[in-house]
């Protein structure tokens, strides 16, 4: 595969953006490749500008659930361009979205923000704000965004760099304990009695690779919060209208007392929410005293973008049977291409989020994902991308499916990675 137009672009780049990216994790550090520039996305396939096609299982972190620019999508965007840019004033189609957000996702409220990071730091600020209490606690390898107060352990591109300029007075605040371990929380709620405003999770990790929460560890954290007054807040970021209408919480049947949101719920474009219950939602400013505020948040293009991506799933929930179904193939599939290989190997699948480790049979936490052969993913997604196979570039992120993919799509997943398991075997 020739990448020499995006080399040249992408090194011009790097003079005047650091690293050559606006967010880390684009440029391929952990390979030897160069990122392929993208000029343009359609359905489950994007394109760069040395004319190279591939098969995208990122689709822009989990965030494109309907593929690239799903026609419905773009007519909401081009409706609304002409009239409504930004007003930084209240819109109506506010208040559709929240309506539509809170009806599908049932939840009693809503505040719409540009970003995940802008979520969780609202969600943690509200649950300081409502207990009281100055401390939270989260898990090693989940990622809730940039803020200083989740950068301890976290997953994602956090990962695999030494990082420096956090504010160590405000981190002290943050408790960082072992992902599906009942007994490390334990020990942080002893350890830190009557202190912890809230417990914040991903309900299934994406930023450690796929890695679900066991169903007892999750109803576990309920009781925990409940008992000692704390709250618990789910980062749906990923998972949210993803593995279903109502998110992670509908696979667990568990309630946190409030929810993040991200990624599809601003239909590809920049947004993120944070949602709950009534009492506690009505905390934030200017009903309450617990401020938050956001020059763009609310957008129309936005909110119109997110409202017809979460419309369109509302009416036509099998779309989540057919990704549960394609990607139940991918993963039998790449079972059988790995096991016939005599790899290591092991898969973790939640819907139509899907990480491949190798080198270990089981993961369950942030140790074990970091336990796992690195060095083999990295020869696994170069070779995957060079062969027209867009995913990750790490092993601490997730693969997704959208409804745009087809069945042929999977296969040709299938076949690469079939001559990848044979070219390593060499
Ligand atoms: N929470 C989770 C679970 C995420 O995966 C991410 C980003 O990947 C975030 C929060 C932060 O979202 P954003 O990148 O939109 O700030």
């Amino acid at each position: 595969m020739r990448l020499d137009k995006s080399k040249e672009v992408f090194d011009k780049t790097k003079r005047y953006i650091p690293g050559g990216v606006n967010s880390p994790i684009r440029a391929f550090k952990n390979l030897s490749i160069t990122p392929p520039v993208i000029s343009k996305g359609k359905g489950c396939r994007i394109f760069d500008i040395d004319g190279n096609e591939y098969i995208d299982f990122v689709l822009s972190w989990g965030a494109m659930i309907l593929g690239h620019c799903d026609p419905d999508v773009v007519n909401s965007i081009k409706e609304v361009v002409e009239d409504q840019i930004a007003f930084g004033a209240p819109t109506e189609i506010e208040y559709e979205m929240a309506k539509l957000v809170c009806e599908t996702a049932q939840i009693d409220m809503v505040r719409f923000v540009n970003s995940g990071t802008e979520a969780t730091m609202t969600a943690v600020r509200l649950a300081k704000g409502y207990t009281g209490k100055k401390k939270i606690v989260k898990f090693a390898g989940c990622y809730h965004g940039h803020h200083d107060i989740f950068l301890k352990e976290a997953g994602s591109a956090v990962a695999e760099l030494r990082l420096k300029g956090i504010d160590e007075d405000i981190v002290q605040n943050t408790i960082v304990v072992e992902y599906n371990n009942l007994d490390s929380v334990e020990k942080a709620f002893k350890e830190n009695k009557d202190e912890i405003a809230a417990v914040i999770i991903e309900p299934v990790a994406g930023n450690m690779g796929v890695v679900p929460a066991k169903k007892e560890f999750l109803q576990a954290l309920r009781e925990i919060c409940n008992l000692l007054g704390s709250l618990l807040i789910f980062d749906e970021v990923i998972t949210g209208f993803r593995l279903s209408l109502k998110g992670a919480r509908a696979l667990y049947d568990v309630e946190p007392d409030l929810i993040t949101f991200g990624k599809i719920i601003g239909g590809g474009l920049p947004c993120g929410a944070v949602g709950g219950k009534k009492e506690i939602m009505q905390c934030l400013a200017p009903q309450g005293n617990v401020f938050q505020a956001g020059t763009m948040s609310g957008n129309p293009i936005v909110m119109s973008a997110g409202y017809t991506t979460v419309k369109k799933l509302k009416e036509n929930p099998d779309i989540y049977t057919y990704l549960e179904s394609l990607a139940q193939k991918l993963e039998g599939y790449l079972a059988k291409v790995f096991s016939n290989s005599n790899l290591t190997f092991c898969i973790n699948r939640v819907g139509s989020m899907l990480t491949v480790f190798f080198g270990v049979e089981k993961v369950e936490n942030f140790e074990m994902a970091r336990m796992s052969n690195l060095d083999q993913f990295k020869k696994f997604a170069e070779y995957m991308i060079t062969n027209g196979i867009y995913i990750p570039s790490s092993q601490f992120e997730a693969m997704f499916l959208s409804s745009a993919h087809m069945e042929s799509d999977i296969e040709r997943f299938a076949e690469v990675a079939e001559s990848f398991a044979k070219f390593v075997k060499k």
